[in-house]
């Protein structure tokens, strides 16, 4: 086991740091199991991470930091489930899967994710077939406060409540993850008008295996990616998926943050320039190949999610808000579905989602925008993404979130002196132990 004390750490889009006493990286079980007696005994705080790609300061602390980045692989396969340690990279378990011709089901747009880290959070690809990637967690094997290792199948009666956890009931060891057998998928993406976007939005949603769109502010257009089964075996990556390629489209991209650094018309111009230069895309292989990107420019983010039946009318009140008060931002909308989910804190909690995703290069503002967008997404009841940015607190957070009390109370069973809690969960959720 490494241990090393007076690190600092910093998360994937430097909006936030910590100095921890003590930061472990343990690769055994048994390891784990020691810090967090050691952290109860000592009544401390612990809280683990997994890539440090969430904006809000969810895995900060000044006691006990654990990485499980050293417990990785997957532990046994049982038919197409297979239980893998929790500390395994999205990237490592599709490459684990795909040698047993078995793949996840769906995923995101990057895959640099520890995998607890993704499930904990609700994180989501799109699809409204699809719901998180917790949605694919059939079993979870949880170290708590109070030293004991337990196994939880579907059939517990608290299930609601353990799988996107924030990490709050414990140290996640292990899932098990229902998977499907490895296909091809083909990906393409094509320019259609706004009007065309969104009168079709539903049925389209509906309609395609994978749909998701990307929208310029002010852009009469969007780009829509449409991923559907293949029966073509072979691999086929745009340039832009390779090693060169991703690196030339991310300088572009960050020449392009640069100009629009300069003010509003820079701003018009590089999100003019980046949706032209967009080309209509095309790839083929299996979804763990075409679907992560590689975005070294880093960026600020918020996401909200949304009952999809709201979908054409919150899409129009965004493009009347964006033509009179926000003409010129570079990033575009990413505009994405997921399907209901029965997990407590699931941003799609009980509801097919519609999913708004909105960026700001990191070296500019975002504040006013995130906030005027803010005010948008909270007329239409969104929830927020727990790892994106946000301003809501603890009775906001509780209006979205209908069941945030029945996990508070399996939250308080499992951990009653708040082991595992930091002081941003306990502003979010309103507790202090
Ligand atoms: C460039 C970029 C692209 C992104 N794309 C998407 C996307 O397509 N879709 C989407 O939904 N989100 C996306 N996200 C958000 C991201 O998926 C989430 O923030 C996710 O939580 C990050 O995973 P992580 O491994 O970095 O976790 P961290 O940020 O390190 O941790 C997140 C949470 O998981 C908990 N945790 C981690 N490991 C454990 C464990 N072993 N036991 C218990 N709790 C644990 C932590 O305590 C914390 O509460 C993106 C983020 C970035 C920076």
């Amino acid at each position: 086991m490494s241990t090393t004390a007076g690190t600092s750490l910093a998360n994937w889009a430097a909006t936030f740091d910590f100095q921890p006493q003590e930061f472990h990286t343990p690769s055994q079980l048994d390891e784990i199991a020691a810090i967090v007696r050691s952290s109860a005994r000592r009544n401390g705080k612990l809280r683990v991470f997994g890539a440090r790609h969430s904006w809000n300061p969810l895995i900060a602390t000044s006691q006990t930091s654990l990485s499980l980045e050293r417990f990785s692989g997957i532990e046994s396969v049982d038919g197409s489930a297979v239980w893998v340690k929790a500390g395994t990279t999205i990237h490592e378990v599709g490459n684990l899967l795909a040698r047993l011709n078995l793949s996840l089901e769906n995923q995101g747009d990057i895959d640099c994710q520890s995998l607890a880290g993704a499930i904990s959070t609700g994180t989501h690809g799109t699809g409204i077939g699809f719901g998180p990637v917790a949605s694919q967690v059939s079993g979870i094997k949880i170290l708590h406060a109070d030293g004991s290792h337990r196994t939880y199948t579907r059939d517990n009666p608290e299930w609601s409540a353990l799988v996107i956890s924030l990490g709050a009931h414990g140290v996640v060891t292990h899932y098990r993850i229902n998977c499907v057998p490895m296909e091809n998928y083909s990906m393409r993406s094509e320019k259609i008008s706004w009007d065309e976007f969104v009168s079709t939005w539903d049925s389209r949603s509906y309609s395609t295996r994978n749909y998701e769109a990307f929208w310029f502010p002010n852009h009469d257009e969007v780009i829509a990616k449409i991923t559907e089964l293949s029966q073509d075996t072979r691999l086929q990556l745009p340039f832009n998926k390779s090693g060169v390629g991703a690196r030339l489209e991310n300088s572009a991209w960050w020449l392009l943050s640069e100009v629009s650094r300069l003010g509003p018309r820079g701003a018009r111009f590089a999100a003019q320039t980046a949706h032209r230069l967009a080309s209509d895309e095309r790839c083929n292989g299996p979804i763990h190949r075409i679907f992560p990107t590689d975005r070294s420019v880093r960026f600020f983010e918020t996401e909200y999610a949304f009952d999809f039946s709201v979908s054409s009318d919150l899409l129009r009140e965004l493009k009347r808000w964006f033509q009179v008060e926000m003409p010129y931002v570079h990033f575009p909308l990413e505009i994405r579905s997921c399907a209901g989910d029965s997990q407590w804190l699931s941003p799609t909690q009980n509801r097919p989602t519609l999913f708004i995703a909105a960026h700001m290069y990191r070296k500019m503002e975002y504040r006013a925008y995130f906030k005027q967008l803010q005010a948008i997404f909270d007329q239409f009841g969104g929830r927020p993404h727990w790892g994106k940015m946000h301003d809501l607190e603890a009775k906001q957070i509780n209006e979205r979130y209908p069941r945030l009390s029945d996990f508070l109370k399996v939250r308080r069973k499992l951990d009653p002196n708040g082991l595992f809690l930091n002081p941003y969960l306990e502003r979010l959720w309103g507790v202090t132990t």
